[in-house]
């Protein structure tokens, strides 16, 4: 057992790319991710993480109080657990797990905010 809390290495971390939550790699296969995983299946599954996140990500905003903060507001991230929220994500849900969303009413929108037309 570890006492080290912080992550030794910044690079393992990555961004969810349908809510944009920041973990680790390890914390998103040990954990999932707390808004998406019952969409997602990454908990425990590695490939799905490597899948359904992105380590290409710009700016970090942290949420504390979701249900008031205008940033949550303005980055659609108002009903997310509390967290390390990524700005901008690069790259895309596979088309099989965005079919999936779809028929269980998800829309999923580009976390990509460089390809906005
Ligand atoms: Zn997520």
């Amino acid at each position: 057992m570890s006492l080290e809390t912080v992550p030794k290495d910044l690079r393992n971390l990555r961004a969810c790319l349908l809510c944009s939550l920041v973990k680790t790699i390890d914390q998103f296969e040990y954990e999932g991710c707390e808004n998406c995983d019952e969409y997602l299946h990454l908990k425990g599954n590695r490939d799905a993480v490597y899948e359904c996140t992105s380590s290409s990500f710009e700016g970090i905003v942290s949420l504390m109080s979701p249900d008031d903060s205008w940033v949550a507001k303005w980055q659609r991230i108002n009903r997310c657990v509390k967290g390390c929220y990524a700005v901008s994500v690069t790259g895309k849900l596979p088309p099989g797990i965005v079919r999936e969303l779809k028929s269980k009413g998800v829309h999923y929108r580009s976390r990509d905010t460089s390809l906005k037309a």
